[in-house]
């Protein structure tokens, strides 16, 4: 079937799932989303919105909300590079973008796109799609409480590690680490910071603070640099106590305050790559298909742009997925590499690949490039990763 009445199952109710069902709502479709949890996940980490994602949000009538919701984002992030140094005051969101950018906690912004769609959009909360079977007049889709039911699409937004993906394309695992594991926690805002990012650099480990919306938490990470990812938590804070627990700054309070954390998330340091995001009648959106690692800060824009993209293809090819599918990987291909090129260097600046001797090199460096930015603005290559020509598709 194709029309408005194709029928598209969305695998997936986090941040990319219920916007995609905005999109194809607002364009006439029936979308259904199948979300694993029994509700939508509150709480969580903090995200942080810049360039398309904001664009992104305004399109959806969700800016406004979403700002109230959270906070500004910091106007810079202070590094220091040396034991008792001065700190680097490296770019913040103005330096990429005209659109003020926004500090939410992740569940918060999936609660509030839940909430915008939720009276259009059909859920369903405590199932999941364990197998689809594709046939020349759409897909059985067999779900965890033992129904099946018939569709033409089938979009995965399940997340990093998504079963839809691995249902459909099956082969490689295309979960790549990128060499840092990374563990972060709220903590009280006993610092008295406001709207601020401060981290401190050592050689091949680095630690990050940020406020939360309204400054009364505050979030804290540790960075490791380990051949190999540590997936096991209590080998993970193991290896941090051993890292850090000589180090000065702020490092101390860190420790203690992540073994009595009320939210921490301890994993490796990771990105999707696949050389395609579409396998018959399923395609993938968000971080199934294209997560750049959490250190981009991005992985929220690209999944809401990406979900407007596909919306909008599968929209203009009347839901038609041998025309909308083809037309959707090539229009994000190129902002999903922009993405993906950043997450090596942002882990190079906090986590720094270099022993003492060439961190003190770098630190000159970083400190006149950063000062040659705040004059000339981000060269246009950095801008690219936050910026996607949203106003080309349909409202
Ligand atoms: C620590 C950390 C910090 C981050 N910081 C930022 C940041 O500052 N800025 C930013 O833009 N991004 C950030 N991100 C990334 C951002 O959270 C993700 O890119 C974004 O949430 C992707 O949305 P998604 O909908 O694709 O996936 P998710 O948000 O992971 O949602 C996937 C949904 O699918 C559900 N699900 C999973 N499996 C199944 C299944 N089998 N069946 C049905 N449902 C299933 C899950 O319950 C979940 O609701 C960060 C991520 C992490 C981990």
């Amino acid at each position: 079937m194709t029309g408005r009445d194709t029928r598209v199952l969305i695998s997936g109710g986090g941040i990319a799932g219920p916007a995609l069902a905005y999109w194809l709502r607002r364009y006439g479709f029936r979308p259904t989303v199948v979300e694993r949890a029994s509700e939508v996940r509150t709480g969580g980490y903090r995200i942080q919105i810049e360039g398309s994602g904001i664009q992104a949000l305004q399109r959806m009538g969700l800016l406004e909300t979403f700002r109230r919701h959270g906070g500004p984002t910091p106007s810079s992030m202070r590094l220091t590079m040396r034991p008792g140094g001065r700190p680097l005051t490296l770019p913040g969101g103005a330096a990429v973008s005209t659109e003020p950018g926004l500090v939410i906690q992740r569940g918060t912004a999936a609660e509030r796109i839940y909430l915008h769609t939720k009276d259009d959009v059909e859920y369903r909360f405590g199932d999941s799609v364990t197998a689809i079977h594709e046939h020349p007049d759409g897909a059985t889709v067999h779900f965890e409480r033992g129904e099946s039911e018939e569709y033409d699409l089938v979009v995965a937004a399940d997340g990093i590690r998504s079963r839809t993906r691995s249902l459909a394309f099956g082969g490689v695992d295309p979960i790549h680490y990128l060499g840092t594991n990374l563990a972060l926690f709220t903590l009280d805002n006993t610092l008295g910071l406001h709207d601020q990012v401060i981290g401190h650099a050592w050689p091949r480990r680095g630690c990050l603070i940020a406020t939360f919306p309204g400054n009364t938490a505050l979030e804290g990470n540790f960075l490791f640099r380990a051949p190999n990812p540590v997936e096991d938590v209590d080998q993970h804070k193991r290896l941090i106590r051993g890292r850090f627990g000589a180090d000065g700054w702020h490092a101390p309070h860190l420790l203690r305050a992540m073994e009595e954390a009320p939210f921490a998330h301890f994993a490796p340091t990771a990105q999707v790559r696949m050389t395609s995001w579409t396998s018959g009648r399923v395609a993938l959106v968000g971080d199934a298909g294209y997560c750049p690692d959490p250190m981009t800060g991005q992985g929220t824009s690209l999944a809401l742009v990406g979900a407007a993209v596909l919306a909008h293809e599968i929209s203009a090819a009347n839901g038609n997925h041998r025309v909308a599918y083809p037309a959707y990987e090539a229009a994000i291909r190129g902002f999903v590499d922009a993405n993906h090129a950043m997450a090596g260097e942002i882990t190079r600046l906090t986590a720094p690949d270099a022993g003492p001797k060439e961190l003190r090199v770098r630190e000159v460096l970083y400190r006149g490039l950063f000062g040659a930015f705040s004059v000339t603005g981000v060269p246009p290559v950095a801008k690219a990763a936050y910026s996607y020509p949203l106003d080309k598709l349909s409202q």
